[in-house]
Parts: C-alpha cells; structure tokens; sequence
C-alpha cells in the first residue's frame, strides 16, 4: 500500500559548484578534489564525523592486504596517510612489520582538519535522499534536516553514500547483492576489548592475533566453539601496547538489505547479542585474554556492498583478474577481490561462482593491477551526477575489490577532479576530456 505525501516547501539553505553526499573514503577524496580544483564544494554527512567505515565501523587496517607488495599508493591517499603519521604516529600500535593502520578516534579529528583545509564546507548530521529533477539535471539536493526539507542548488553533484542513495533518488538504475536473489555480504558490528595481556602477545616482534585467528577457524570448522554466530574468522586488526585490541571483526548478521530500516534494526540486534558470547568465547580460550573487557562497539553495522549504480560500463571480474586496459582508465589497484559468503556458506568459492558457493577471497600478487575506467563513475539517465567508491558500476565480485578502502579513494578523487573539470570546460560529466582528466590526476601524483 502507498500515500501520496502532500507537497512540501523547503529553505534554500545556499548553493555549490560541487555536492558530495557521504563524508567516507570516496566522498573525502572527492570533496578535496573538487575544492582543489578552485570550486565551491559541500560535503553532506548523515553522521557527526567523518571517515564512513574506517571511523564508522572501526576498519582501521585499511591497507593490510598490500603488505609486502611493491605498489605505491598514490595521490591524496599517500597524502592522507603522511600527514595522519606525521600528527598521530603509531597510535601505540604495538605491530612494527605491519602495514600502517589507524586509530578512527584520531583519524576523526584528522579528517576535520584535513578536509576542512582544503576549503570544504563540511555539514554533518546532513542527511540526503532526495532530489529535484529537471530534464535529466540535478538542480537542488535536500538535506533532511530537523528543522525540516532544506533544498542546496548544485550544478555538480557526486554520489559517495556507499549505498547511492542520491542516485537511486535521481532514478539511476542500479544493481544490488548477488544477481539471483540480490543478497548482500553480511552486514558487520566491530568491536574493541581492552585489558589483553600486550607483552604475552607478542613473539619476536610479531603479535600473535592472526594465529589465533587460525586456530579459531579450525575450532570453529570442527564444531567446536559453541557460538551462534555464523561467521567462521575472526579478523582482529590492532593491537595497542595498553593491551586495546581494536577492530574486532566478527558479529555478523547475514541476509540483511543495507537500504532496509527493518533490516538494519534486525541486523544491529543481532550482532550485539553475539558479542557478550564471544568476549567470553575469547576470554577463556585466548592466552593473553583472561582479563579482557569490553571497550566500545562501533557506532554503526557496517557494509561491504550495496546498491551499485549503473553506469556507462560496468566493470567485470573478468576485467579485473585480466588487468584489462582502459583508455580512460582513472585508478590502477591491485588485483584483489574479497567476498564474504552471502549465505556464510563454509565453502571457499571461487570469482566464477558469483557468490553462490561460499567464501571468494584472493590478496594480491606483486605486479598484478586492474584499471578502472572512468565510465563506471557515469550513473544511466542524469548528466550532472558523478558516483565513487563501493556504489559504482560493477559486477559483485568486482565490487569485492573496488570496494577497498584506498580505491574508494581513488575512485573519489577523480569524480572530484572531473566534476571540477566539467565546471571548467562547461560540459557535463560525461562529455569530459578524459585525456585531459587523466593528465590532471597524474599531476596530481596520482599513479595510473
Ligand atoms: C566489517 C568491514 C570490514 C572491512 N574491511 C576492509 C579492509 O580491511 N580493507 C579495506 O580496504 N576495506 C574494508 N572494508 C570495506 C570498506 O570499508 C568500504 O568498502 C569503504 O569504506 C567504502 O568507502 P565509501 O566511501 O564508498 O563508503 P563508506 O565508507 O560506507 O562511506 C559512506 C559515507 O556516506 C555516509 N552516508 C551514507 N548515506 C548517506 C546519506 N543518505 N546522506 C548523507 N551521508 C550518507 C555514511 O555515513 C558514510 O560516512 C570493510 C568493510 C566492512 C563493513
């Protein structure tokens, strides 16, 4: 059953060269861009920080799949990374051999600053899923804000919600889950404990979490850990030399659609009932975790996929694990792909099960790469409307790989560029130069 909603009035609270709706990796990447590119630019976040997963969901270890590969990151990522060591160090990360991770409670303050600086307006607490249309054209975007509607004029607008929340508004087509029956990877409640035992941890200068992830997995196949959560790893990403194991990458709700309220509730509740189980689990089974506790659990489930917009191409896992070349290709990534099991099927699955059969997972191997074309950033059906991060145009396997942290970045920063280059050459998106945006983004000390 539906209502028709009578028709509102909203303030016009000001207008932009440059929207960017969602404050995470791809949505920073995008509104530094922009605002570098000597554009008015306002970054909407629906939270009270940014950072989208990283501070939302505590993935602090972004980059933890490239260890020991020779590949460079780039552009205003490397330049993120820099400063963050430069002001935050470590963050009492006790790991020395391990790739750079972050603390998100810094990384918090960090990004204040880091966007900021770069001349971005930033509004939080600024939620965004409607539009108003013309002629294929965003004109305004509207925040639902608690003073009711409040309508911002935009001439470009991009899409970095994870979800593409605004391109679904604007009418863009879009693909979600697995194409059968359009599951999800499971949806993930992070958690910290505190009180581990640092010093018992560590060997050789090696902390001992991914053994016991290990042995976890073999328990846990063998029947042996009594919890009721489906999922059979245990990821844990820091720990501190205070004994704080941070992001805790476990509770997981399965069969949850990431755009469903209903859902959501279903899978927050969930996950936060598996957490006091497996803190005991830990503290009973885990040598240096007997006197552990728990510290915080992220402010939010979080996801992996989601709504994926279609765009003037759609990037193949073919593609990727090929390294297909693209003539205008704007980010070059690791080939690399990661999906967990939309039915956390115990399998382990291979690309060309599309997720049918169990857990897809392969790291990258030094000098394999994958290119992403421009086109993905393109939605169906609206000229002034850019998407990046893990809601552009992709299969679902593909999405597992561009949905990295440091490529939703990437991907941000040349929708930021373009959008800044259209503005300049007064065309829409699709009509720029790619030859010219490419030159631009090498400038940039991007690697393509
Ligand atoms: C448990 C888990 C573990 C992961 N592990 C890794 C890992 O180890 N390495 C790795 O590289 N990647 C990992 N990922 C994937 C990675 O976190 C995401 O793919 C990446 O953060 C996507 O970046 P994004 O900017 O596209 O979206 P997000 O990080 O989701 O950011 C979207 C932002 O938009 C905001 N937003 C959403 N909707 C709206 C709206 N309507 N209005 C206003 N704001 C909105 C959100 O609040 C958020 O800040 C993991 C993800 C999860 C959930």
């Amino acid at each position: 059953m539906t209502i028709i909603l009578p028709p509102r009035t909203a303030l016009v609270y000001g207008e932009t060269d440059v929207l960017v709706a969602g404050g995470g990796p791809a949505g920073i990447g995008a509104a530094v861009a922009a605002a570098r590119s000597g554009r008015r630019v306002m970054l909407l976040e629906k939270r009270g920080f940014l950072g989208g997963n990283i501070t939302a969901a505590y993935v602090e270890t972004c980059n933890h799949f490239m260890h020991h590969l020779s590949f460079q990151t780039s552009g205003i990522w490397a330049e993120m990374e820099e400063g963050y060591r430069a002001q935050f160090g470590r963050s009492g990360d006790i790991r020395p051999n391990a790739p750079h991770r972050f603390s998100s409670e810094y990384l918090k303050i960090f990004f204040d600053a880091f966007v900021g600086n770069a001349g971005v307006e930033i509004c939080l607490h600024s939620f965004v899923n409607e539009v108003v249309v013309e002629n294929g054209v965003i004109s305004h975007v509207v925040i639902q804000g608690k003073q009711g509607p409040a309508a911002i004029k935009v001439k470009q607008v991009i899409d970095c919600t994870g979800d593409g929340d605004l391109a679904f508004a604007a009418g863009a087509p879009f693909d979600q889950g697995r194409d059968r029956d359009h599951r999800c990877q499971p949806g993930t409640l992070n958690f910290r404990i505190g009180g581990v035992d640092a010093a018992a941890l560590v060997r050789d200068g090696n902390d001992q979490l991914k053994e016991l992830n290990r042995r976890f997995r073999e328990d846990y196949r063998a029947g042996k850990t009594g919890l009721s959560c489906k999922r059979q790893d245990i990821p844990m990403g820091r720990l501190t030399e205070n004994g704080l194991v941070s992001y805790i990458n476990y509770p997981c709700a399965y069969g949850v659609d990431p755009t469903s309220f209903a859902d959501l509730t279903r899978g927050e509740i969930e996950c936060r009932r598996y957490i006091p189980e497996l803190c005991a689990y830990m503290k009973e089974n885990f040598p240096g975790f007997e006197k552990s506790e728990l510290v915080s659990i992220a402010p939010e489930i979080g996801f992996r996929d989601s709504r994926r917009i279609r765009g003037d191409y759609r990037l193949t896992i073919d593609d990727v694990l090929s390294g297909r070349h693209f003539d205008d290709a704007i980010a070059v990534y690791p080939q690399f792909y990661d999906m967990l099991s939309p039915d956390a099927n115990m399998n382990e699955g291979s690309p060309r099960d599309a997720g049918y059969n169990g857990y897809i997972c392969s790291y990258p191997k030094d000098g394999l790469n994958f290119e992403i074309p421009y086109r993905c950033l393109l939605p169906l059906g609206v000229e002034n409307l850019l998407t990046a991060g893990r809601c552009i145009s992709a299969d679902h396997v593909a999405e597992s790989g561009i949905r990295a942290i440091s490529a939703c970045m990437y991907t941000g920063q040349a929708a930021g560029t373009a959008a800044g280059l259209a503005l300049q050459n007064g065309v829409n998106p699709r009509s720029v130069n790619t030859t010219e945006l490419r030159e631009k983004l090498r400038a940039q000390n991007c690697i393509l």
